[in-house]
């Protein structure tokens, strides 16, 4: 099977971009349940935002006309608006209508004044020097006009996303399916957290952080468990996965090692598109499409070290599962911190190096965390954000600028 080896990490996100398909199954969720899942049709706003033009203040609303030179006005308070209980009368001229916050400005008014700029003499209000015409208000539709687009497809939504639809009155969205992440972790060593611990055992991981991160994606994972060591164990979890998933992902047995069996077993279903990327951790991962009847899914073969589980997840997974969802977000937004150590490295591949972000004055600087190996996860857990060196950069010394992708909310 003719595929690529050892290519650049950019290389390789270029061939996993042009391969992977946003599923088109799309269902109606109610807005309580939408946080998180991918808005799949663009929504535009049924009504004007504000509906009706009203006061940002509360004080007293009249026309912009009663205003002198200096910007003061002494007019007859004739009644009060409040939000939700307008006032219906016509407002004569040298008159006011007292207005609380969200009212809507009675007819012919346009000018508000903040109560705390006026006193009030017998049924007269005073406002002081200085008001502008037309302040205070705000007008029907300036934040979103009637028709205009509220909410684009193929965002993630927001908590800001659903007040903003529930401000328009809408009740449903239509949002993507769920996607379906099939994995299993392959290795005769493994054993899961409760079971008792052999003479040369090692606790399965990757399944805790790859089912935690697929979750902070909103997706659900297939957990088909663990495979033992031999090509009829991996192959058929892999057979469970192609039937039931819309991408496969497994760690372990990727490497060139006596029990690696997942390359070949792979190739054998499908086809690899790069097995090997430059990067650190990470180096062994594989990408490529396994068939199914009547399916073709997207697969990635992780390495079996939990770091480089993590950092594989980070620089491909991540983004593959977003393509796959429908999330149109692209590039993760990245941190420049000044970095405390000096970081030796050699052009040719991408490394990432667990790093704590911390403030220092003005200043955001970042400290490597514990042994960086690809099978240390304590220095992983100890972290805030990945720096990642590109692959021409020939190292880093105290004091420079590197880049960092924070985990907060994000892997
Ligand atoms: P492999 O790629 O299968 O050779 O695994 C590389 C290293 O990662 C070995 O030390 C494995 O024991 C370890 N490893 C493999 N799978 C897991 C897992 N699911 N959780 C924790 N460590 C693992
Ligand atoms: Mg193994």
């Amino acid at each position: 099977m003719a595929h690529s080896q050892n290519i650049s990490l950019d290389e390789a996100r270029a061939i996993m971009r042009a391969q992977l398909v946003a599923l088109t199954e799309t269902e109606s969720v109610l807005l309580g349940a939408a946080l998180g899942r991918v808005n799949a049709s663009d929504v535009s706003s049924p009504i004007a935002i504000p509906a009706y033009t009203n006061a940002a203040m509360d004080g007293y609303a009249f026309a912009a006309s009663e205003l002198d030179e200096s910007g003061a006005a002494r007019l007859e308070i004739i009644g009060s608006a409040l939000a939700g209980r307008p006032f219906d009368q016509p407002v004569p001229r040298g008159s006011c209508v007292a207005i609380m916050t969200g009212a809507m400005l009675p007819a012919g008014c346009d000018t508000v004044v903040a109560i705390e700029k006026t006193h009030v003499e017998g049924t007269s209000m005073i406002a002081r020097p200085g008001q502008r015409a037309h302040q205070h208000r705000r007008l029907a539709g300036e934040d979103l006009a009637r028709g205009a687009l509220a909410l684009a497809r193929g965002r993630r939504i927001t908590p800001a996303d659903l007040g903003l639809i529930a401000s328009l009155g809408i009740e449903r969205l239509t949002v993507q399916r769920r996607a379906r992440i099939a994995y299993f972790s392959t290795g005769d060593e493994l054993r899961s957290p409760g079971q008792a611990p052999g003479a040369a055992t090692i606790y399965d991981s990757n399944s805790y952080t790859v089912r935690a991160m697929l979750a902070a994606q909103g997706v659900e994972m297939i957990d088909l468990g663990i495979a033992g060591d031999s090509p009829a164990a991996v192959g058929s979890a892999l057979d469970e996965a192609r039937d039931r998933a819309d991408m496969i992902l497994i760690s372990g047995g990727v490497s060139v090692g006596a029990a690696d069996y997942t390359r070949q077993i792979l190739a054998e279903r499908g086809s690899l598109s790069f097995q090997g990327v430059a990067m650190k951790p990470g180096k062994p991962i594989g990408f490529g499409r396994i068939d199914a009847s009547g399916k073709s899914l997207p697969f990635f073969g992780l390495p079996g070290n939990p770091a480089a589980v993590m950092a594989c997840y980070y620089a491909l997974v991540r983004e593959a599962v977003s393509l796959l969802c429908g999330d149109l977000a692209g590039e993760l937004p990245k941190l420049r911190l000044i970095s405390d150590a000096a970081i030796g490295k050699s052009s040719g591949r991408t490394e990432f190096l667990r790093g704590l972000a911390y403030r220092d004055g003005m200043q955001w600087r970042v400290r490597l965390t514990d042994a960086q190996g690809s099978a240390n996860l304590v220095s992983m857990s100890q972290a805030n954000c990945l720096i990642e060196l590109p692959h021409e950069n020939t190292g880093v010394a105290a004091g420079d600028t590197v880049s960092a992708l924070p985990f907060h909310g994000l892997i």
